[in-house]
């Protein structure tokens, strides 16, 4: 089983100056003492230059937040996997629930951009999550099971593919889904996994995400089937996403 992975989402946050800073904090820590855990952090574009060079030569990997179903052309706007592979990116978030809720993009167009992504030799981190009146409802599962059918891209493994379940009412809340709920969502997109890709589907990561901080991510991460965490808030501190790390089981 590939290690644990914590992924910081820093979504529209930062300038030059902070976002270096963090970047540099994080480095120099995960140089002198090696996680336990595979690092990632996803700046938005703008940082990616500079958090990429203040990374260089440390164990923290760059990603980013989304990315266009086309290499190049006329998409004022948008950013294309390969020019974030360029930036030096190897993961990249696609279908988070803020995309797909204040965008509009909908299970077709996350695979089309975590295809993409795949393309470009890029591991597609591809979110999946219910809303609060769907878990109420009891329809959590199908919604997860939609969204996973919909969204995956063809090609699993643990470097090509990477999910995160990411109840949408646990994001930014300071709620967090119960050990029970995680690890049901987790089996189900599990036995999803292994049933689209057979053996492919055993090795994905699969993350939790959802208001994940130094004081849960010990629990959170000790579910079963639970392959890491991605993490929003928590992740703009580099303290808190230290020790998120260092929570890793
Ligand atoms: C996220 O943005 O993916 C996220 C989980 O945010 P937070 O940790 O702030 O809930």
């Amino acid at each position: 089983m590939a290690r644990k992975l914590i992924a910081g989402n820093w979504k529209m946050n930062g300038l030059e100056g902070t976002g270096r800073e963090l970047a540099r904090d994080l480095a120099a820590r995960a140089r002198s003492a090696a996680p336990g855990c595979d690092l990632l952090v996803c700046p938005p574009a703008q940082l990616l230059f500079p958090v990429g060079e203040a990374l260089a030569g440390s164990p923290v990997q760059l990603g980013a937040q989304d990315c266009h179903t086309e290499p190049s052309g006329a998409h004022t706007g948008d950013i294309a996997a390969p020019m974030l592979a360029d930036a030096g990116c190897n993961h990249v978030i696609v279908g988070h629930s803020e995309r797909r809720a204040n965008h509009g993009e909908a299970d077709a167009l996350v695979r089309n951009k975590a295809t993409a992504a795949q393309a470009a030799g890029l591991t597609p981190i591809v979110c999946v999550g219910e809303t609060e009146a769907e878990r109420t409802s009891g329809q959590a599962l199908a919604v997860i099971e939609s969204q996973v059918r919909g969204s995956l891209p063809d090609g699993g493994g643990s470097e090509a593919l990477v999910v995160a379940y990411e109840p949408v009412w646990a994001i930014g809340t300071g709620r967090t889904a119960t050990s029970p709920d995680i690890a049901e969502a987790h089996a189900h997109i599990r036995a999803l996994l292994t049933a689209i890709h057979d053996d492919a589907g055993r090795d994905v990561r699969i993350l939790y995400g959802g208001s994940v901080n130094p004081d849960n991510a010990a629990e959170n991460l000790g579910v079963a089937e639970v392959g890491g965490a991605l993490v929003g808030g928590a992740s703009l501190k580099a303290d808190d996403f230290w020790a998120i790390a260092g929570s890793c089981p």
